[in-house]
């Protein structure tokens, strides 16, 4: 081999350079990347809304020996608990021996919604040989996406009764699926002159779910009724009954490897679940010194309101309640706790390069991505971390041998986003924001890297160590 160069060596020495972390990982890394992938996707195949994605993570937890925990119970160092709020968001959490006060806890935050097409309150009604539910869509999407491809139906309904049910219809290869339409391009001229964010209206966005009439002679709307008549056999469920129901249209996809080399998962709704998952496993998988606790909230995507939202006061409540329980100042707790805010951001792609900045993109595959800010035009609306914390975040990274990197989401003035840091550093918690590059973000079917996925999952593990 030939001897590099003294500058060859200085230039190594000194400057910064974004790694791939494949290209890093030896033989047994990459299998244990590839190995982690796995467990992803059957996550994201058996969770695809909110209460699925809680009630599952509670499955797994009590597989690995966590037991519920209530406002008011005891705890003490080695406890394993998670805590369910309203059935939509879960924080799973471990208690450590250090003294908390003095050592705070260490939060990972994450959200399990996604964008979807939510079913109307009242939603049912038939025209020209079709029935259709009505729709008003959850979070940031480009409504002409969800047109043309198979739908699964999801959710809970509450029946008159009180009785609750819940519906998961499309998943199975069995299953019907369900569908939006859209307009053939022979008769689109119009349509594909509009704008793009104008040829599927939201009104637009209406759900097949029938198209045979009821054997009857007497009755109207003889399809709607066959719906009904199957919904009441099935479920119990009276028209009625949609008043007190949930129902979301999600892609009806499995997560599937994209590429060749499998390099890659596209499926719906990474965000968040490929931070959310690699959260759960971190703090189920292993002990900490520290209080850890993994946080899987609702609402992110229409701005965490509400009372599973991160706004909500009861997440501040239970890490007072974990505090009064370890005979711990909250204020103090609090002071000395550390979170990374666990959420995606936008990988640089190269078909669309004109919104962003390269430098300070996330590049596929070159790790989990740190976000110091988020916000929009001049950084508004963003927990700006400090260079402190995130030299602090930095030193455990190394430690830990994680491939990681930063970027901001898109170049200065293109758009931008939020997410749950701005709402624990309000707290007085220093907080960074921490997640995989996503590639098509909120697309019926997203794309990661596996790479990226597994090294968001060691983050977690370097943060708790
Ligand atoms: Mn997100
Ligand atoms: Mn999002």
């Amino acid at each position: 081999m030939v001897e590099k160069s003294k500058a060859k060596k200085l230039q190594e020495e000194l400057s910064y350079q974004k790694k791939n972390y494949f290209e890093t990982a030896d033989e047994k890394e990459r299998k244990a990347i590839y190995a982690y992938a796995e467990g992803y996707k059957a996550y994201l195949d058996a969770a695809k809304t909110e209460r699925e994605a809680c009630a599952l993570s509670v499955e797994l937890a009590k597989k690995a020996g966590f037991s519920e925990y209530h406002f008011g119970d005891k705890l003490k160092a080695g406890d394993k608990k998670y805590f369910i709020n309203r059935g939509k968001s879960v924080v799973v959490f471990r208690v450590g021996k250090k003294n908390l006060e003095e050592d705070g806890m260490r939060l990972i935050a994450s959200h399990i919604d996604a964008p979807r097409i939510d079913v109307k309150q009242n939603p049912l009604y038939e025209d020209s040989g079709m029935c259709f539910l009505k729709t008003h869509y959850y979070g940031g999407i480009k409504k002409y996406q969800w047109t043309a491809i198979p739908l699964a139906l999801h959710g809970a309904v509450v029946l008159k009764n009180g009785k609750k049910i819940e519906i998961s219809v499309g998943e199975k290869e069995s299953d019907p699926v369900f569908y939006i339409n859209d307009l053939l391009p022979h008769l689109g001229g119009d349509q594909m002159g509009g704008k793009a964010g104008k040829i599927i209206e939201g009104e637009q966005l209406n759900v097949v779910v029938g198209g045979l009439p009821y054997a009857d002679e007497e009755v109207s709307d003889k399809i709607k009724l066959g719906v009904l008549a199957y919904l009441h056999e099935q479920y119990g469920m009276c028209e009625e009954d949609f008043l007190s129901a949930e129902i979301s249209a999600v892609p009806a996809d499995k997560a599937r490897d994209v590429g060749f080399d499998r390099a890659l998962i596209g499926a719906y709704g990474h965000d968040d679940r490929v931070c959310a998952y690699p959260a759960l496993t971190a703090v189920l998988n292993e002990e900490s010194d520290h209080t850890v606790l993994a946080m899987l909230v609702d609402k992110e995507e229409i701005g965490s309101e509400g009372t599973t939202g991160m706004q909500c006061k009861v997440y501040e409540d239970l890490m007072e309640e974990i505090s009064i329980a370890l005979g711990a100042n909250f204020r103090k707790v609090r002071a000395h706790s550390k979170c990374l805010s666990s959420d995606v951001t936008a990988a640089y792609d190269p078909n669309f390069a004109s919104v962003y900045e390269k430098m300070n993109s996330a590049i596929l595959s070159c790790g989990t991505c740190m976000c110091k800010f988020t916000g929009a035009r001049g950084k508004s609306g963003a927990s700006d971390a400090s260079a402190e914390f995130v030299g602090e975040v930095r030193k455990m990274f190394a430690e830990g041998g994680v491939v990681w990197q930063t970027a901001e989401l898109g170049k200065v003035d293109a758009g931008g986003g939020g997410t749950v840091a701005k709402f624990l550093a309000n707290l007085n918690i220093d907080t960074v924001d921490l997640g995989v590059p996503v590639i098509s973000m909120h697309a019926p079917w997203e794309v990661i890297s596996k790479a990226d996925l597994y090294s968001n999952y060691k983050a977690f593990l370097a943060f708790m160590k």
